[in-house]
């Protein structure tokens, strides 16, 4: 017996892979390699090291994100994806090669009142659709107007947009209209545009542009709902594992688990695994949803508890206490498990607690 808690294995060399997948797609623009949230649960100073030799950016949504990596090392530029938040932030930012978004007219009245020790490189976000941040195309040429007057900003600036609805395939003229509204708020007006996250990349290679913005592809997940990621070229880089700690034998209508939600219709063999949502395995996984023992799906039976969750093995089951699980990852992708909790599996991965280890292959 050799049972474990839950584990995160992480495979640096698929992240590689994927990015390299991104970088192939869209051979001509420059790569932001999107770590924010700790790489979706990835470990984001593990991830970001190993993508130094192909990234040429990297882009965080928190100021604390980048000051991470910055300390710990990362050279790259790093773009704050949903900007500053004060003058201090800002003065960091442009002593750091930070980057940054301007989506807010707060931000463009910090940028032009507080000194700054160095030039900063500053994107415009234009609103093209999503409508939660970003400057809408009417406002973007004042917006422009006034950061073309702030001597501190690198000129010409660049600009961004960010996309509602790129992994909808239904939905491709909502993005087409983005993708244009963006191109008349910026043209001949700007650097360096950047349009794409993962569904941008793979689904709209005429806005590829001077920069692309992956992040769930890195991670071996694809974006669109009816697919995932080793369909599309890519390498799942999590194994989320744990390992059986007990067996046990289980009657026909007995039940199992806090508030007895299930009761097994026959005498089975019950497998107790060692995760539960104190790991970030959700507790809203339900009866059905698939987990690999020792390589053979089985379902979860009862409800997830902190930490614990239950799997019928049938009355045929051999497994024993120690054997592996897999919960996703390898022979089981989280964008299946995702569908069976109601989720999308960038939710999965990056819910992970600090409970799990992270395991570096
Ligand atoms: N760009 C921005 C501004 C984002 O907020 C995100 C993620 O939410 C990304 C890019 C990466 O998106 P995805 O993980 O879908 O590739």
């Amino acid at each position: 017996m050799d049972a474990h808690g839950a584990i995160a294995r992480i495979s640096l060399s698929a992240v590689q892979h994927n990015l390299q997948q991104a970088k192939r797609l869209a051979p001509s623009a420059k790569a932001i390699a999107v770590v924010k949230a700790n790489a979706y649960g990835h470990g984001d100073l593990m991830v970001a090291s190993a993508l130094q030799p192909l990234a040429d950016m990297f882009g965080v949504a928190r100021f604390e994100e980048a000051q991470k990596l910055r300390s710990s090392g990362i050279k790259q530029p790093i773009l704050l994806l949903s900007g500053f938040l004060n003058a201090e932030q800002l003065q960091f930012a442009a002593l750091n090669n930070f980057q940054v978004c301007i989506h807010e007219f707060a931000q463009l009245a910090v940028l032009e009142t507080t000194p700054l020790a160095a030039p900063i490189t500053a994107w415009i976000k234009i609103d093209s659709g999503m409508h939660r941040i970003g400057f809408s195309p009417e406002q973007a040429d004042a917006v422009f107007a006034r950061v073309n007057a702030i001597t501190q900003v690198v000129q010409p600036v660049n600009a961004m947009t960010h996309f509602a609805q790129a992994d909808e395939p239904e939905q491709r003229s909502i993005t087409e209209t983005a993708i244009a509204r963006f191109q008349q708020a910026t043209a001949g007006k700007v650097r360096h545009t950047a349009l794409c996250n993962s569904a941008g990349v793979m689904a709209f290679p005429q806005a590829h542009s001077d920069f692309i913005r992956p992040g769930i592809m890195l991670y071996g997940i694809t974006p669109f709902a009816e697919q995932q990621g080793s369909d599309v070229g890519l390498r799942p880089a999590m194994d989320f594992t744990s390992s059986l700690i007990a067996v046990r034998e289980h009657k026909a209508g007995e039940p199992i688990g806090y508030g007895a939600s299930w009761v097994s219709p026959r005498d089975t063999r019950i497998g107790v695994i060692a995760v539960g949502y104190g790991d970030g395995y959700p507790r809203m996984a339900p009866a059905g949803t698939p987990v690999l023992v020792n390589g053979r799906r089985v379902p979860l039976v009862g409800r997830v508890a902190m930490d614990m969750a239950t799997v019928d093995l049938g009355p045929e089951g051999t497994e024993q206490v120690g054997d592996e699980v897999i919960l996703w990852g390898n022979g089981l992708a989280a964008e299946e498990v995702a569908r069976h909790v109601g989720t999308i599996a960038y939710e999965l991965v990056t819910r992970l607690t600090a409970r799990p280890k992270l395991e570096y292959v």
